[in-house]
């Protein structure tokens, strides 16, 4: 048997190969066949160059139906996809590139004029362009190549992937996946969340470099045989118009908050949808109340990293319990997860504590760095995830922060996302963050930056002393900031490190 991913899913398009695959918001449309035949056609493409068996494909490039055909094109000819984030510039891919040596690099022509160089510098033998309304040297070179394509064999284990993390809290790191780590992942979720089919359609509307995207949305709709309407680029008022055509939704929590300010969200819109799924980032308990109060559906939230696919969901049945705001929900089937102290030792139910994993979905390593990936693993084999959490008497999963936004103040561990739940629960407070920021007399003390709900007028000091009665005293914010907007990457992840950056001389 082929453990190509790629071979998974062409076994489940549906028979009726001339069916709607995808249809983009601006107008095209792509059967079953078309998707076969341009992977056929760029798969036959790459493995004219001569490559090897590993070599990496780097993508940078404007999401498009087209790059999604790259991804399963590359699965198909047995390389690694190696997808970067779109925003991108020389510094950043000046890195990834040297880092990760790919054979092959594809970008937009805009920007051919200076990742050419940078790729060449770093060995790539080919670079080829890829634009979002399909043109560049890509898909011209690909037009000569047959359509016919015998999908490559691959083991298990073989790399399918490697996914930069999202750099929230360092610098980003390849995570190494095999087809088996991005198999077994899309199978579970295709029945945990109850995939029916050829009866779903998926809304498509986050960007491809990202796990969320390119592989939970992806695969899901490919390894059920559902049609998508695809969008390029998030727009809310057409995400929202396209809704009674859906079923299922996958976004971050900034597209939920998006959708929520279009008046024509409403509960009829949402008529034929089956499912909301939320991830990559917490999604605010306001936010879940509120999508549920205005649509009638609860939003399911999960979890997961590059490193592992995903990791738990709330359920999706009644029958396996109600989906709980503020929690990630149970460990998918497959999935161990449990929550240790500093010392690596079980923590009781309901404590506070690391999470570590282990199941067929945890990555192969980080890419060129066997000591950090080393560091990164327990002696039995669990992934240090970089979370902390706990889990309930029922098996909820909580996530309350990183480890690396920790703060100990006065020897005593606070957790930034129990203070900002206080925090956001004020009149007035829209969102916030809370960082640590060091003090000569404390280690480090909580800094909170808050933004206002609009028209609202808060005062920082207003904020720290609503929170006096409410919470114990070294978890009270020692300052805090409004600011009109939390800095967030392209992911939708707010970014503490910047703003641990941005105060730590406050104390100093
Ligand atoms: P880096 O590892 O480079 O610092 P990153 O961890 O943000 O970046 P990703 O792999 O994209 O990179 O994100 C995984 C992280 O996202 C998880 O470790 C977790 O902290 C967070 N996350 C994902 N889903 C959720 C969720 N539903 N609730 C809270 N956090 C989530
Ligand atoms: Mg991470």
């Amino acid at each position: 048997p082929n453990a190509n991913l790629f071979a998974v899913l062409r076994a489940a398009f549906p028979s009726d190969l001339d069916a709607i695959a995808v249809e983009t918001d601006d107008g095209l449309y792509y059967s079953w066949r078309d998707l076969d035949r341009a992977s056929a056609m760029i798969a036959n493409l790459l493995e004219a160059l001569g490559l090897e068996a590993g070599d990496r494909i780097a993508v940078q490039v404007e999401k498009s139906v087209e790059a999604m055909m790259l991804y399963l094109a590359t699965l198909r000819a047995g390389y690694v996809f190696l997808p970067l984030n779109t925003a991108y510039r020389e510094a950043e891919i000046e890195y990834f590139i040297g880092n990760a040596e790919p054979a092959v690099v594809v970008c937009t022509s805009a920007n051919a004029g200076w990742v050419a160089p940078i790729a060449t510098a770093a060995g790539t033998r080919h670079v080829f362009t890829l634009d979002d309304d399909r043109k560049g040297t890509l898909l011209a070179v690909a037009a000569q190549c047959s359509d016919q394509h015998r999908v490559a064999q691959k083991r298990p284990d073989d790399l399918a992937a490697i996914l930069y993390t999202s750099g929230t809290t360092g610098r980003s790191k390849g995570a190494m996946l095999t087809h088996h780590n991005l198999r077994s992942n899309a199978e579970v979720l295709k029945d945990y969340w109850g995939w029916r089919k050829g009866a779903d359609v998926l809304i498509h509307a986050l960007p491809i470099f990202h796990v969320h995207g390119l592989f939970v949305a992806i695969h899901g709709a490919l390894i059920s045989g559902s049609p998508m309407i695809w969008f390029n680029r998030f727009d809310p008022k057409r995400v929202v118009a396209r809704l009674p055509d859906a079923t299922v939704f996958m976004g971050v929590p900034t597209l939920y908050v998006r959708m929520l300010a279009e008046p024509t969200l409403t509960r009829e819109a949402c008529n034929g949808m089956r499912l909301f799924i939320s991830g990559s980032a917490p999604l605010l308990l306001e936010t879940f109340e509120a999508w549920r109060e205005r649509t009638g559906h609860t939003i399911l939230e999960r979890y997961g990293m590059s490193e592992t696919v995903m990791l738990t969901s709330n359920p999706y049945s009644a029958v396996q319990g109600e989906r709980r705001g503020g929690t990630v929900g149970f460990p998918l089937p497959g999935v161990k997860l449990r929550v240790v102290s500093d010392a690596g030792e079980p923590c009781p139910r309901g404590e506070i504590g690391h999470i570590q994993v282990a199941g067929p979905g945890v990555f192969a390593g980080y890419w060129r760095m066997p000591e950090k990936t080393k560091e990164e693993f327990t002696d039995d084999g669990f992934f240090k995830t970089g979370d902390v959490g706990q889990i309930d008497s029922l098996g909820y999963v909580t996530i309350v922060g990183r480890s690396k936004d920790l703060i100990i103040s006065g020897g005593y561990n606070v957790y930034p996302a129990e203070v900002e739940g206080y925090i956001n629960a004020l009149a007035g407070v829209a969102e916030s963050a809370l960082v640590g920021v060091p003090h000569p007399d404390f280690g480090e003390v909580g800094v909170a930056i808050v933004v206002p709900k609009p028209g609202a007028a808060l005062k920082g000091e207003a904020v720290i002393g609503a929170l006096k009665s409410k919470l114990a005293n070294f978890k009270i914010p020692k300052r805090c900031f409004v600011v009109d907007e939390l800095p967030r990457n392209t992911m939708g992840k707010v970014q503490k490190a910047l703003l641990r950056e941005q105060h730590k001389g406050l104390f100093a």
